[in-house]
């Protein structure tokens, strides 16, 4: 009988989501939703010391706006809850009992300063391994050097301890990982790690094997970085008897920096000035706030194909998918080896295309919020009709501000450099009596306007450009902006002959004053 396919991501709540995590988050959820299979969110937080509160809302929040959602979480339950390690204290201990019973495990009671003089010794000897391993193990405190009695006498006074993963030596061990293929471990490189601590809760590696065997997890597809504890995470189940039900794994290749070798971090994000993380955050330590894609401006679309495209294609030239294409078209055979770089220009690419996907009725009521914490209170369908007009040059949510402030608020000044260039003697008076002629036109639209405006022109036979730009200059303030006649009709008559009088007269005092 085929597995059922059944994958988690696994964040520990130490502070906000790096969009690496995110796109681990996104791999899962495309690959559960592909196979028609099913994606857990479990929440290790187990490291009490690197506990940071608000961390796992932050977590379920930015996963919650990018549309990445769960079948199983610590809020919606499942049959294989619970889904916070740190409720699940009592099993890890009866799991560590099997390991230490079977000799698989022992308790260590050595002090962090008999450790500490361990690896001293060890780094003075230049003993090849420098850590807690069977080279060493019989020369330090724990069940396997010393009598039975005594390990019983320290447990009983709570001698505090450590459980350890007796790792084996001389093996070979020959791995599979379906990104990198076959890996080659020598257990005489590993360690005798940590599994459970005497304050009863279990470190990542006991807590995570045993939760994705519990869960019944079929593919663990998580970050390169954990890729070295492959090899102790195989042995485990194999120490437990699970081996037959073992997950599959893939380890992910990592996002890069925009240049240069190495993670991308949150320093390069600082110093670019682009978000690494989804949503903004703010530390609760320190009060320090972070950036994210949905306040910066960005679309949960743009934020989904760009990551997806970060380590994985679709084997063929499109660049632009949606979820739905995302799902349908992935799988992890397509996954590359090697990280890739994390490119600013590309993210504000995909999102320039993702805002000219929206309606203009989605984009107003994006804008609309801007609008009003600006004081101005306008309809939304002009909000609407001035989105379309400069939609097409907003790569981020509050550029659609940025270009359409002018249709909102009249000019606060007017470019100097070309009124200096472009406004003449007669073209005050060239357009103040325009003014009339536009307040006897009865149908107030582009194209009437634009005919008024092309026989006024021939009449005083100016040429085009002599009043067309001292026009935009005083309706806009500058050179720039839309079509002159569909932004007239959009403003209205009214507006239209104000902005002139009063951009004529501000423009004639600062050329005065010059
Ligand atoms: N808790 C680990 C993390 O923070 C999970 C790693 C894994 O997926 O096994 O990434």
């Amino acid at each position: 009988m085929e597995r059922e396919i059944r994958v988690r991501f696994a964040p520990s709540p130490t502070g906000p989501l790096h969009i690496g995590g995110v796109k681990t988050a996104l791999f899962n959820f495309l690959f559960a939703r592909h196979h028609k299979g099913k994606i857990i969110l479990r929440i290790e937080d187990t490291d009490q010391k690197r506990y940071v509160p608000g961390a796992e809302d932050y977590i379920v929040q930015s996963l919650q706006w990018l549309g990445i959602n769960f079948d199983e979480s610590p809020a919606l339950g499942g049959d294989f809850g619970p889904y916070r390690q740190s409720e699940r204290k009592t099993i890890y201990q009866s799991y560590v009992q099997q390991l230490i019973d079977k000799g698989k495990a022992y308790y260590a009671f050595d002090s962090a300063a008999e450790l500490e003089e361990m690896r001293r010794q060890l780094e003075a000897e230049k003993a090849d391994n420098t850590s807690y391993a069977a080279h060493i193990r019989h020369k330090m405190r724990n069940s396997l050097s010393l009598p039975e009695d005594e390990v019983r006498k320290l447990l009983e006074e709570g001698v505090p301890y450590v459980v350890r993963f007796k790792m084996e030596r001389d093996r070979l061990l020959v791995l599979h990982d379906k990104v990198r293929g076959e890996i080659k471990v020598n257990t005489n490189t590993l360690d005798d790690k940590v599994l459970f601590k005497s304050d009863g809760m279990p470190t990542y590696h006991l807590a995570n094997v045993v939760d994705d065997h519990l869960m019944q997890i079929s593919h663990v597809i998580r970050g390169e970085e954990w890729l070295p504890s492959l090899a102790l995470h195989y042995l485990l189940y194999e120490a437990f008897g699970w081996q037959e039900e073992m997950p599959s794994f893939a380890h992910l290749p990592l996002i890069l920096k925009p240049a240069g070798k190495g993670k991308l971090s949150k320093r390069d994000g600082d110093k670019m000035g682009f978000p690494v993380f989804p949503l903004e955050w703010k530390n609760p330590e320190n009060g320090e706030v972070f950036p994210g894609y949905r306040e910066a401006g960005y679309l949960p679309e743009a934020v989904i194909n760009m990551l997806a495209l970060l380590g994985w294609s679709p084997g063929d030239e499109q660049e632009f998918l949606s979820m739905e294409e995302l799902i349908a078209k992935f799988d992890l055979d397509k996954v590359g080896k090697s990280g890739s770089r994390f490119n600013p220009e590309k993210a504000l690419w995909y999102n320039h295309h993702y805002i000219q996907e929206k309606t203009d009725s989605e984009l107003a009521r994006m804008l609309l919020p801007i609008v009003k914490e600006k004081g101005i209170e306008t309809p939304i369908d002009f909000v609407e009709k001035a989105v379309s007009m400069i939609k097409e040059r907003a790569n981020l949510i509050p550029d659609l501000w940025e270009h359409s402030s002018f249709i909102f608020i009249r000019p606060p000044d007017y470019d100097a450099k070309l009124v200096r260039k472009k406004w003449k003697e007669n073209t005050a008076q060239l357009l103040l009596d325009f003014v009339p002629r536009l307040e006897s036109l009865d149908n107030f639209d582009a194209g009437s306007i634009k005919t008024l405006f092309e026989s006024y022109v021939a009449e005083k036979e100016t040429g085009f450009g002599a009043i067309m730009l001292p026009l935009r200059l005083t309706l806009v303030g500058s050179g720039k902006g839309p079509d002159l006649f569909a932004l007239m009709q959009l403003l209205g008559k009214e507006e239209v002959i104000e902005r002139i009088r009063a951009g004529v007269q501000a423009i004639v005092k600062q050329k005065d004053s010059h």
